[in-house]
């Protein structure tokens, strides 16, 4: 994984320009201090991949920058999306051709194009995706937890379940695929989600040795989706960390558009980047 991403972030560097200004990238108006301000509360790793490609990096920022916020919103146990929060574009998944564990289950539509694509790219590789759980309102997260309050006690409860308003699945893109189990990672389908999903804006929100980051166990079968653009920074210099991409995105998209409108687009670099051939589909979302 380590390789992939060197590998991945050497092809960036040598596909950007740099900037011989005081800022760091033509199109925003940022300078490297402000950059490294930013980032300072991310890992150590993280950190240096964005620091040593501020110009690659605020390229492909600029594509995230274009994504609706809200496919960045965070849902955990520490931001609470509250029983108001109900999705407005909800699509029935069995409307279209999935393979569906059950009837009834809801996705954003803003995510129907890519996880249709997604799943005809697993079938045209024979693999067989199966869709197993979606959107989750907050009154049956609701149901669900004081259920297992009410059976196992509160402090049992919390680690079983998540208690209303922080589960990714409210967020109407979260989905979890096959079994629900620890072995979906040794299927042909964990296996082809691990390889493929971020092609199609999808990330593993609950990496395996990030419990204590994330504060849910390791969950190989549970993905959201965040956006091409955004998997794809995500995977290159986020180390494939969800988590630390979104925190990120909270505290300084603000600060990071308004430099972005500030930016003189017309001089150098027009912000976009070039789509890498080993994303597909990332050609037609830079307009
Ligand atoms: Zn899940």
């Amino acid at each position: 994984m380590i390789a992939i991403v060197m590998l991945i972030t050497g092809l960036l560097v040598s596909g950007c320009s740099g900037s011989s200004s005081e800022l760091v990238h033509p199109g925003y108006d940022i300078t490297i201090g402000e950059l490294e301000s930013m980032v300072a509360p991310l890992p150590g790793e993280i950190r240096e991949t964005i620091i040593d490609n501020p110009v690659c990096f605020l390229d492909r920022l600029s594509n995230v920058l274009e994504v609706p916020a809200e496919l960045f919103l965070i849902a955990d146990k520490d931001h609470n999306l509250g029983a108001d929060y109900v999705p407005e574009d909800l699509v029935n998944l069995g409307d279209y051709p999935l393979y569906r564990n059950r009837d009834g289950m809801m996705l954003r539509a803003v995510a129907l194009p890519d996880t249709l694509a997604m799943a005809e790219a697993a079938r045209q590789e024979g693999i067989k995706l199966v869709f197993s759980s979606a959107y989750r309102s907050y009154g049956y997260q609701e149901t669900v937890y004081l259920r297992n309050v009410s059976e196992l006690g509160r402090e049992q409860a919390d680690r079983e379940s998540a208690r209303p308003g922080a589960s990714q699945h409210q967020l109407g893109t979260a989905v979890d695929f096959g079994s629900i189990t620890d072995s979906f990672a040794a299927t042909p389908a964990g296996r082809w989600l691990v390889e493929n999903a971020w092609k199609y804006g999808y990330s593993l929100s609950y990496p395996d040795g990030y419990e204590q980051v994330t504060g849910y166990r390791h969950e190989i079968w549970h993905y959201r989706y965040i956006s091409r653009p955004a998997a794809y920074l995500e995977r290159v210099y986020f180390h494939s960390l969800q988590h630390y991409l979104l925190l990120f995105l909270d505290s300084n998209r603000a600060s990071l558009e308004e430099a972005y409108r500030g930016g003189d687009r017309n001089h150098g670099s027009d912000g976009q980047g070039e789509p890498p051939e080993s994303v597909p589909g990332a050609a037609e979302r830079t307009s």
